[in-house]
């Protein structure tokens, strides 16, 4: 019986690991045709770009079927040149997007990542400048796109004439020696770096004087979102996904940094780094990516009083709206719906199955439960229930039956001439024999050792021993293999009025014995009173 089990156990087994494995390989790995995107950085590899880097690492861009190739920028590469030249499709840039967008490029602003921009202005910490004021006449270097430093200086008085403006060299070793006296930095790393060299310096911010610019944002042109909506969406989610993750995991993401792009970077300018973008990001009041248009039209009137920008409606366009409609949410979705449906129809398709296989597996468990293991014919305790139907149902129909009892002549003789063995096949060969004479209505089962019951419904007495003397003949004609001739004998009783089960196999076994008496090899009919 146990090793039924675990042959049914070993066959079952394989196969629904395999189903499993598939379905849990198969989800992750379904993978569609991937989009190439070049997402084109601003400037070198820095903390600064930390969420594209987790959406890369974390598969978010995977996920939504696209292949995002993150490129750094080195001086003089220009993101929104690379855009739209079609040899990125995505840039970051900084507010200064607006003077693009006015000079006829179709630049579109995505999210905006720094809710303030980084631009400060480092002066030496001499103390020769202690004020704005005091830039009058100074060599500033500053970079292009810093417009909000020009703002800045031109409200508190001092127009873009008044200073002496130097290209950007990128290297804080000339506010060291001496060679300028101001330059435009990045709050988050020129600091860093001159505290590395001991040097003493002052830092003026935009925001003392209420100029708020936007800092670091994501953008794209007009023909990629009128070409390939679903994929901006797709990127642009993904990506803000991405820097969502960054920023609760700064310390995983300088490690990744570090190891992936960190080429002369250090661990603690990295540190320093994403310390600062806490406070420009301010990402735990405002949605990572959030955009609000009356914020961009101060910028705009920022940009116009320095005369930079007089064309009216500049904002129109230049804000992207997320689709808000279900469809384009499923369509910008699409990948990651198609692979759970997948994922959800192939275990699907395992829980039918594993339903079936369980289905068959108690199928086989209830035969089991009913089969002689000898013989293969029903054993004592579905001889037992079948008993206990044809009863209730004569009781109910008055549809009477007949019971045969069967017992192997001096059977006990065979097992001690010829071995165990030997008794078993004649068991077996005994049992073929009354097999291949029983009706398809007829229960035959194995009563108990070499006896064996046969219950026929809707036969009356005479009909049964019929039965019973043809399956004597044909035992008493066979010759068995090794034991020779054998013979069996019977009793046959009727259910009647008023019986139990145990009543008519009772007048059965009553029978049975006296054949056994009167010398075997022979049968008898009970001859039972109904009326008792
Ligand atoms: P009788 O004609 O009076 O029925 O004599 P008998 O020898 O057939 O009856 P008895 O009850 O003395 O012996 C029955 C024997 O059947 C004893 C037992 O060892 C044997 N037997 C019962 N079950 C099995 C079985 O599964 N295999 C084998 N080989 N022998 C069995
Ligand atoms: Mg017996
Ligand atoms: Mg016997």
């Amino acid at each position: 019986m146990i090793s039924y089990f675990i042959s049914q156990y070993k066959k079952v087994v394989p196969l629904l690991s395999l189903m499993m494995a598939c379905c849990f390989l198969l989800v992750p790995s379904i993978s569609f045709a991937q989009d190439n995107v070049v997402l084109q950085l601003k400037w070198k590899h820095a903390f600064q770009f930390a969420g594209y880097y987790a959406a890369q690492e974390l598969g978010y861009y995977d996920d939504v079927g696209l292949d995002v190739d993150i490129r750094a920028a080195s001086p003089g590469v220009d993101p929104v040149e690379e855009v739209l030249k079609g040899k990125a499709q995505y840039g970051i840039g900084n507010s200064a997007l607006l003077l693009d967008r006015q000079n006829g490029k179709p630049v579109v602003v995505l999210s905006v990542v720094f809710q303030h921009s980084p631009a400060i202005l480092i002066t030496k910490g001499d103390g020769r400048i202690s004020s704005v004021k005091d830039f009058v006449g100074k060599r500033v270097m500053i970079e292009p796109n810093s417009l909000e430093l020009l703002t800045y200086l031109k409200k508190e008085g001092i127009p873009p004439e008044k200073i002496q403006i130097i290209d950007h060299s990128y290297d804080v070793n000339d506010l060291i020696q001496g060679d300028i006296d101001a330059l435009s930095a990045y709050s988050s790393n020129e600091p860093y770096l001159l505290n590395q060299k001991g040097y003493f310096f002052k830092e003026f911010t935009p925001r003392g004087a209420g100029i708020d610019f936007y800092g670091d944002n994501l953008f794209t042109m007009e023909d990629e979102i009128r070409n390939h909506p679903d994929r901006v969406e797709a990127f642009r989610t993904a990506s803000m996904k991405g820097w969502v993750y960054a920023m609760e995991n700064t310390d995983e993401m300088i490690e990744l940094i570090l190891k992936k792009y960190g080429e002369g970077l250090e661990r603690k300018q990295l540190l320093f780094e994403s310390q600062t973008m806490n406070n420009l990001l301010v990402n735990n009041l405002i949605e990572v990516g959030h955009m609000n248009p009356a914020r961009w039209r101060r910028i705009v009137n920022a940009y116009k009083s320095l005369d930079l920008i007089h064309k009216e409606n500049i904002l129109e366009g230049f804000i992207y709206t997320p689709p808000i409609g279900l469809m384009d949410i499923i369509r910008a979705n699409y990948t990651v719906l198609l692979k759970y449906l997948v994922g959800s129809f192939l275990l699907i398709v395992f829980f039918i199955y594993r339903h079936h296989q369980l289905h068959l597996f108690n199928r086989k468990l209830e035969r089991i439960a009913e089969v002689d293991q000898l013989t293969g014919i029903y054993n004592r305790k579905r001889l037992d229930e079948t008993l206990g139907r044809e009863v209730e149902r004569f009781s109910r129909y008055s549809r009477s039956f007949s019971v045969i009892l069967v017992d192997i002549d001096k059977f006990k003789d065979v097992n001690d001439t010829y071995g165990h063995q030997v008794g078993d096949e004649v068991l077996i060969q005994v049992v073929e024999i009354l097999s291949d004479r029983v009706r398809t209505t007829d229960t035959l089962g194995r009563w108990g050792g070499e006896e064996f019951l046969l219950i026929c419904p809707e036969t009356e007495i005479d009909a049964a021993v019929q039965l019973a003397e043809e399956m004597r003949r044909a035992v008493e004609v066979q010759s068995f293999a090794t034991a020779g001739h054998q013979t069996i004998s019977f009793g046959v009783a009727t259910c009647g009025e008023g019986d139990k089960a145990n009543d008519v196999v009772k007048r059965a076994d009553d029978a049975l014995y006296q054949a056994k008496n009167s010398g075997r090899n022979r049968g008898i009919a009970s001859v039972h009173n109904t009326s008792k």
